[in-house]
């Protein structure tokens, strides 16, 4: 139970008695590097407490919004006329009352704010122009350019042309870029993209000096995460502490710790992918054996589908017997249509990934686990298998019981991800000690 000191201190200074907290938050002050609190600091907590409840319940009136932050309406109103002026929130449509004036609810502004984003991915590039919220307005799909240089300048042309083309103004509020590889958070730079063949790679600052547009670049399965936290629906309690694993390509987790997003020292936190199942195992794409991702990526299951070395198969296009293109998806057309090899290829991969997850679960003790990718186009037919394996490994029966939820690829969680680097900034909470 939260109880409010005295609604009446001074706007700006928010004070909450959490008597749920048996143990006091134990977080330290870095003594080395720190923003010093001001009057102004709590004042800007709490306008961003507003936007986010006012993002998480919308249409809220602004009486609900004062019963969510137990606070007095006109606390309420000045927070509200603030958000209002920064043009981060609008007031919409009148709703309805019994008797009195009528409420007016608020809405966060989303529809008119653009953002483009970029899933770089091994086999294609996904380009979308979207709200920013992640809402689709457009999209645009084209075979993956490996030069740096010329990928930005095709980036560079279509964004151009795909804002010229919807009539949106030459400038947009940020494009966001995710990448199958490890990115440094601080300097944008792409440290390692095994499947691209991209070490110390600069996209960032070359295509945002091109577009005259910021570029947030980063790892797909941390944006995806982000994407989990902000542009979601409504809290349903797990956007605090979870795991996002991206299955695709290759394999990418993304975590959220307290609220946060896990970089670690280098930006590489969260290399699951990587984690040695068995040293003997398959090659992986990293250079390396056995990894995990070695044994679930789309390109491990079809490997095993085919009984291929995953090492040698060209990821671009797997080719199946007949010299056809050949997708997971296909591999998943047989297995419903009761395919034993294809049905066997998947149920190993099922296995590893539920194993995998176990991995997670022990390491960090996620909330829950959101799962994206191909692969969860046949959930129905793995949930079962990846249960028991996760069972296998979980330390506790609880644990085992970690919920995990599916991302559907139609979703597209990866730009739903890259649209989250632009927008997840306006949302998070200020930077204090
Ligand atoms: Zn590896």
């Amino acid at each position: 139970m939260e109880k409010l000191l005295d609604e009446k201190l001074p706007l700006g200074i928010l004070f909450h008695l959490r008597t749920k907290d048996c143990l006091p938050p134990v977080r330290k002050i870095n003594p080395h590097d720190f923003h010093v609190a001001t009057r102004s600091t709590s004042r800007e907590v709490n306008r961003r407490i507003a936007l986010n409840l006012v993002r998480e319940h919308q249409p809220l009136s602004r009486a609900d919004l004062a019963r969510r932050m137990k606070v007095g309406r006109g606390v309420v109103s000045v927070l509200v006329n603030e958000l209002i002026a920064e043009e981060l929130i609008y007031e919409g449509a009148t709703g309805q009352a019994a008797r009195g004036r009528k409420p007016v609810f608020l809405h966060v502004r989303t529809h008119d704010r653009l953002v483009v984003a970029v899933d770089l991915r091994f086999s294609r590039t996904y380009l979308m122009l979207s709200d920013f919220g992640g809402r689709q307005l457009a999209l645009e799909i084209f075979d993956t350019i490996f030069s740096p240089a010329e990928l930005i300048r095709e980036l560079a042309a279509r964004i151009r042309r795909l804002l010229k083309k919807h009539g949106a103004p030459p400038y947009c509020e940020g494009i966001g870029i995710v990448v199958p590889g490890m990115v440094d958070h601080l300097t944008g730079r792409i440290l390692n993209a095994p499947t691209l063949g991209w070490r110390g790679v600069d996209v960032r600052d070359q295509l945002a000096a091109a577009t005259g547009t910021p570029v947030h670049v980063e790892n797909a399965a941390k944006a995806c995460a982000l994407a989990q936290m902000w542009l979601g629906h409504k809290n349903d309690g797990g956007t605090h502490d979870f795991a996002y694993v991206s299955v695709s390509d290759g394999v990418g987790v993304g975590l959220v710790v307290n609220g946060e997003l896990v970089r670690g020292h280098n930006s590489i936190a969260g290399e699951f992918g990587h984690i040695p199942m068995n040293i003997d195992g398959p090659r992986c794409l990293c250079g390396s054996t056995g990894c995990w991702e070695a044994y679930i990526s789309n390109i491990a299951t079809l490997s095993r589908y085919f009984e291929r070395d995953s090492s040698r198969i060209e990821p671009v296009t797997v080719l199946d017997d007949d010299g056809e293109p050949f997708t997971i998806a296909d591999l998943i057309v047989r297995a419903r249509a009761d395919e034993a090899k294809a049905k066997a290829a998947i149920g190993v991969t099922a296995r590893y990934l539920g194993i995998g997850l176990a991995t997670v679960i022990n390491t960090l003790n996620p909330s829950r686990i959101y799962v994206g990718g191909e692969i969860t186009g046949a959930w129905d037919l793995i949930d079962g298998e990846v249960r028991r394996a996760l069972a296998e490994r979980a330390m506790t029966n609880t644990a085992a019981e970690t919920p995990i939820h599916i991302t559907p690829a139609v979703e597209y969680p990866r730009l739903r991800g890259a649209a989250a680097l632009v927008a997840a900034p306006t949302y998070a909470a200020p930077r204090v000690a």
